[in-house]
């Protein structure tokens, strides 16, 4: 069956699906890549064939976040949990400040607390029962002369999602989007660094995207800094310092390509919020799901909901799957569902979800 005839439909919070056309393109080009009789899996990194591949994906994705020549965009190993490490050892000279609303924020904190100065705030707050991000002008920071201010944009555990960017530290902000980039258009001028594991809105797991301004790399880093974590050598070498992960970078330049055909970062934008706004009102509507967030923060990428009788979770989970609905259960720290709703996720799968929760619901409510 192809791919695009789905079910079975995938909520996974990540590695999450990829786009059905990405997919089958990738399937074509598997092992014979435009003619060249080989497969991106086998080329040389060095070789005309992938540094063009790896070029093109690198201008496609300027391109949809309109990041100017004042900013890297460097393709590296591992999640997005390395620049946790990565990013404190290369910026954190005097003081960092990181405003956690989940458990993403609170580990990128932990680790950036080997390396420096890290002052936290703690801006997740309860309102009438519902979980929401404490408004701006709380947050008790001293000065400003800290090095960055980091924050993560969308927190996929907790499905709480900032719904502004702060004013405070704009032009040092350092974000971690990784379950949210490419879903909407972002002023890239507003930030000193953005990062992203790829396994969600970009491609397969194993490959992390720093964007980051120029004039904030280092030529004084500390000595215990591992090479492959140094930017500025990173970027010295077009990130293939060592061996990048190859085939990673290629399909996400096949993902950058889906996401421009079908209208840019707006269009995202647009779809993510028609998707997330069905299930929400799904869930508002219903005496069965509750959502915990307050809607102000309710995340667009992430949406987990709790059933109010905890004795049916085995139940709606193993009736999901026999219906083609994998993948939606909560984060082992949160309990309850979640279904993700990322990019690749067609309004279809949307629709059979909010289906099969209205059915479940009569026949188990
Ligand atoms: N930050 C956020 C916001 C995440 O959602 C995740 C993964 N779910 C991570 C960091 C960690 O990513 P990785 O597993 O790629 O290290």
């Amino acid at each position: 069956m192809s791919m695009s005839h789905w079910p079975p439909f995938n909520f996974s919070a990540g590695p999450a699906l990829l786009p059905a056309s990405v997919m089958e393109q990738a399937k074509e080009e598997f092992c014979d890549w435009h003619g060249s009789g080989l497969s991106v899996m086998d080329f040389s990194h060095r070789g005309l064939d992938f540094t063009s591949i790896a070029e093109q994906a690198e201008q496609t994705l300027r391109a949809l976040l309109t990041i100017s020549d004042d900013y890297h965009v460097l393709f590296c190993h591992g999640g997005a949990s390395l620049q946790f490490s990565a990013l404190a050892m290369n910026l954190l000279k005097r003081k960092a400040v990181y405003v956690n609303t989940g458990i993403w924020g609170k580990k990128a904190s932990q680790e950036a607390l080997k390396y420096g100065n890290v002052s936290t705030i703690d801006a997740l707050q309860n309102e009438q029962d519902l979980s929401c991000i404490l408004p701006e002008g709380s947050w008790a920071i001293e000065g400003d002369d800290f090095d960055y201010l980091h924050f993560t944009p969308n927190e996929t555990i907790g499905g709480i999602e900032f719904d502004s960017v702060p004013t405070v530290g704009r032009g040092k902000l350092v974000a971690d989007m990784s379950s949210c980039i490419l879903s909407q258009p972002i002023n890239i001028k507003d930030y000193g660094l953005i990062y992203a594991g790829a396994q969600k809105n970009i491609g397969p797991a194993g490959l992390a995207i720093v964007i980051v301004r120029k004039d904030w790399l280092r030529d004084d880093l500390p000595s215990y800094v591992p090479s492959l974590l140094d930017y500025r050598l990173l970027a010295e070498n077009q990130s293939m310092y060592n061996t990048p992960p190859t085939f990673a970078w290629y399909l996400s330049g096949l993902v950058f390509n889906w996401i421009k055909e079908q209208g840019g970062v707006a269009t995202m934008s647009d779809r993510a919020t028609a998707r997330s706004q069905a299930l929400y009102q799904c869930i508002d509507n219903s005496a069965l799901y509750r959502n915990p967030i307050h809607p102000r923060n309710r995340s667009r990428m992430n949406v987990p909901f709790i059933l109010q009788d905890e004795a049916l979770n085995s139940e709606f989970l193993k009736q999901a799957e026999t219906h083609g609905l994998m993948y939606l259960k909560g984060h082992r720290s949160v309990g309850g569902m979640r279904a993700s709703l990322y990019n690749a996720m067609p309004m279809a799968g949307v629709t059979a979800l909010v289906d099969f929760m209205q059915w479940f619901e009569q026949t188990h409510g």
